[in-house]
């Protein structure tokens, strides 16, 4: 089976119980939960029964503890995830308002991720994966982003593949290198994810087919968008197939589009036709949208399975 690796954070998320604005007062908090978008990532990849593992790093502390447990618990290579031994794990304070948008405090800049690099750890673990998927969040950091380069061209180098995620807030936008480093991941890219409006970040087309085209043109193989409750899309040269979402109820949509992603990779990965692959990425979607704490609503096949025989059809 082939190995699929990710490089970038591991955070902890601690949540308001309760709908509200910020932080300002003393309010009940629910958590620490294991978190970081490349870090929901993998654990769906594990809980998949797919090999794969992580380059990452945490502090030497109860929220590292937390989050490596976890990982290897759900069956992922936790070989590469370094231990800083001054910064402390990064964090995440998320409270959501009552119109369902976000308030967030973040300690991740300065925290033990900043420090993640080429460690002998790390170029074992890129040494021995056949597909690297690039969360766009993880660019965030310079150390993260040479890391993702050389496990890029390594990766290529022997035939394997790469997948990647922008999952871009509008702010690392305007960050120095963003955009150039955002560009070298799609020229590298083979399986393109991104959410609804995201695609116009990468492309001069305003029309989503015309965009879709522009990126296919440009050597991504497939093209799959993320659309949140309506479902998703999957564009190659044949065109498109689209699937709609399960309708559930959304208790906390954060890593919904990692697991989601996770899904599809290790899906498209097995040689899955892409209707049956999308199906499952978008029950693995649904189940995480129906759980508090981001890595919380992960799903393992048979999970997925009794979900889908529970809304009326196998994938
Ligand atoms: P991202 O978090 O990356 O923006 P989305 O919000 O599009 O990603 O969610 C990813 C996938 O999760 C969707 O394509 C869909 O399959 C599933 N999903 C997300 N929100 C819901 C929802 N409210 N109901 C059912 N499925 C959902």
């Amino acid at each position: 089976m082939k190995k699929i690796i990710t490089i970038g954070e591991i955070v902890v998320e601690i949540m308001a119980v309760e709908p509200g604005h910020g932080f300002t007062t003393a309010i009940p908090l629910v958590g620490p939960f294991a978190s970081g978008a490349p870090a929901i990532f993998i654990d769906q990849v594990a809980k998949l029964g797919q090999p794969c593992g992580i380059v990452s790093a945490v502090g030497n502390d109860d929220f590292g503890v937390l989050n490596v447990e976890r990982l290897a618990r759900d069956g992922a290579d936790v070989s590469a995830i370094g231990v800083h031994p001054t910064a402390a794990t990064g964090s995440a304070f998320v409270r959501y308002r009552p119109d369902g948008n976000r308030d967030f405090i973040y300690n991740i800049r300065h925290s033990a991720c900043s420090a993640i690099g080429l460690t002998p750890e790390a170029e074992k673990l890129i040494d021995g994966a056949n597909h690297l998927h690039i969360m766009g969040s993880a660019l965030f950091f310079d150390g993260i982003v040479s890391a993702i380069f050389e496990a890029t061209s390594r990766i290529k180098a022997k035939g394997g593949t790469v997948s990647f995620d922008p999952n871009i807030r509008k702010e690392m936008l305007e960050l120095p290198g963003m955009r150039a480093a955002l560009s070298h991941a799609l020229e590298n890219t083979d399986l393109f994810m991104p959410s609804g409006a995201e695609i116009f970040l990468f492309t001069e087309a305003m029309e989503e087919k015309l965009a879709v085209a522009e990126l296919l043109a440009r050597g991504i193989k497939v093209v799959v968008i993320k659309r949140g409750a309506d479902g998703a899309s999957y564009f190659d040269a044949a065109g498109e197939v689209f699937v709609p979402a399960f309708e559930v109820d959304e208790i906390d949509p954060t890593g919904a589009g990692d697991s989601f992603g996770a899904a599809f990779v290790t899906c498209w990965l097995r040689g899955m036709e892409s209707r049956k692959a999308l199906t499952i990425a978008n029950a693995t979607g649904a189940r995480a949208v129906g759980v508090k704490g981001p890595m919380e609503g992960t799903s393992t096949m048979a999970e997925i399975e009794t979900f889908l025989h529970n809304q009326g059809g196998a994938a």
